[in-house]
């Protein structure tokens, strides 16, 4: 695997792939590499010529310093795991790569798309998060874009920009791996206290007992039950919200929704963990 850390070299390499027309397929991550990236970076490496991975930790998308200090940084150890997945070259550029002085940041309304779920918690989050996928995509150029459905409403968000920017990028949506007991790999999923950490598959027993619920009750009735019965096993729900999978608006009549996900924010401990789970229909049916 090449490390290019300049805009310069990386274009220089992606040039003759480009000139053979051969299709470039691209992971941004923040680093701190789990089996949830080496799934993307691996189907990115069988279905493209090519497979780059950047890993940068992008300070416009953290609102909160302490989290962004706090960001694991395992270099070593990403690069063998990268390798090891199929990448052929991973992106690190330093920020003033990825914003040079006189850089302008896109500038996209995000409407109501942003204003739900995370978007109350995490003021200023999906704009930076839009900011950098874009400025990454601009840089990079690549066919296809990889990121995985753990982040649901950033890959709403990202599907939105490509659309209303008429981007060519396609974007391919990819299933959340997680651990043994259901927990969904998170880089953050490290730090939780080791004492905590027999609690931490409940949210997926939650989102699965709220798919069978669903058929008999109200998406209300579900989302109040899901936010209780994990406060009450010791979690700090943020939102346990039933949403329509293409404009994440709240349910509130499931019959008129072909695509309901649940998504859910909550902290144990002192780690926020999220996830969601898809409880009527399917994405691929409905982009
Ligand atoms: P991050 O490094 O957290 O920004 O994540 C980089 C990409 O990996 C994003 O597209 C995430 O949605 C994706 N990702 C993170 N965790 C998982 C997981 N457990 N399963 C699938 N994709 C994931």
């Amino acid at each position: 695997m090449h490390v290019f850390t300049t805009n310069r070299d990386l274009l220089d390499y992606l040039e003759a792939f480009r000139l053979a027309k051969n299709t470039i397929g691209f992971v941004p991550t923040m680093g701190a590499i789990h089996t949830g990236h080496q799934a993307l970076v691996r189907r990115c490496a069988a279905e493209c010529d090519v497979t780059c991975v950047s890993i940068f930790v992008n300070p416009t998308q953290f609102n909160d310093a302490q989290d962004l200090s706090k960001y694991p940084r395992p270099l070593a150890a990403d690069i063998h795991l990268l390798n090891e997945s199929g990448a052929d070259l991973l992106y690190l550029p330093r920020e003033g790569e990825v914003y040079p002085p006189d850089f302008n940041a896109i500038k996209l309304e995000l409407g109501e798309l942003g204003t739900v779920m995370e978007g109350p918690f995490r003021p200023g989050h999906f704009e930076g998060v839009v900011t950098v996928v874009h400025r990454l995509l601009d840089i990079v150029q690549p066919s296809r874009l990889y990121m995985g459905l753990k982040d649901y409403q950033q890959q709403t968000i990202i599907r939105y920009m490509i659309k209303q920017l008429a981007m060519s990028v396609q974007l391919v949506p990819c299933e959340i791996v997680r651990e043994e007991d259901g927990l969904a790999f998170s880089s953050r999923n490290v730090r939780i206290d080791p004492g905590l950490r027999s609690k931490a598959p409940e949210i997926y027993k939650c989102l699965e007992a709220a798919r069978k619920m669903l058929v008999e009750s109200t998406a209300q009735e579900v989302r109040d039950w899901g936010k209780n019965q994990l406060d009450a096993i010791g979690f700090t729900t943020e939102y346990f919200e039933l949403c329509d999978g293409m404009d994440l608006q709240p349910v509130v009549d499931k019959d008129i929704h072909n695509l309901i996900v649940a998504c859910v924010a909550s902290w144990l401990g002192d780690v926020r963990l999220i996830d969601n789970l898809v409880l009527k229909g399917s994405l691929e049916d409905e982009t």
